[in-house]
């Protein structure tokens, strides 16, 4: 049996699993669910837990062996972030023909960029520090969006047209980008395991 913290809530329907910032197994149940249950639920997911706890606690160690990020650090970046940005989306936006209205740039924890209807651009300050290849991919992604707002077949023709190695950095946020997450977290909590 894993060990997991359990957090009962009232009004919950569900049992929920997720793997918390320091590797550990967070159970949400609601209050009339048995501990046996919750056990078994637990039991079953063994693999998942076992899987996803190395990998938080990898990407936890990179980032402390990186170190947290400082308040000068965030300040670069964001400002790198918004130059960068203001270069590849012009030039990605000109080669599919759509126009855009604002660019922002911030922190998310859960996305990389978005696209508002009103034709808004909203980036991570975090890609200021990945290789420009990334940081371009996350810019047209976002700029297909002006034209498409799914991602139906449409959008990936726009995407593979103006942005050939999109899968390529894709991959490399998906493997990577945790730890950008994670030194910013340390830095907000002020290096201190939250
Ligand atoms: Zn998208």
């Amino acid at each position: 049996m894993e060990n997991y913290i359990l957090i009962r809530k009232a009004g919950r329907r569900r049992i929920s699993l997720k793997i918390d910032d320091e590797g550990r197994a967070v159970v949400e149940a609601p209050v009339w669910v048995s501990k046996k249950t919750v056990d078994e639920f637990v039991a079953s997911n063994s693999k998942f837990i076992v899987r996803q706890s190395e990998r938080v606690n990898l990407i936890s160690a990179e980032a402390r062996r990186l170190g947290a990020y400082t308040g000068d650090d965030v300040a670069r970046m964001k400002k790198e972030a918004r130059e960068k940005l203001e270069k590849a989306v012009p030039k990605f936006a000109e080669a599919l023909g759509v126009r855009y209205n604002r660019i922002t740039v911030r922190y998310q924890k859960t996305k990389w960029g978005s696209c508002s209807s009103a034709g808004n651009l909203n980036f991570n300050f975090l890609l200021a520090d990945m290789p420009e290849e990334v940081l371009e991919a996350v810019a047209a992604h976002e700029v297909c969006h002006l034209r498409n707002m799914n991602h139906g077949a449409a959008f990936y023709r726009d995407l593979d047209k103006i942005c050939p190695w999109h899968k390529a950095a894709r991959k490399w946020l998906k493997e990577e980008g945790s730890v950008f997450h994670r030194r910013y977290g340390l830095y907000i909590s002020g290096g201190q395991p939250d």
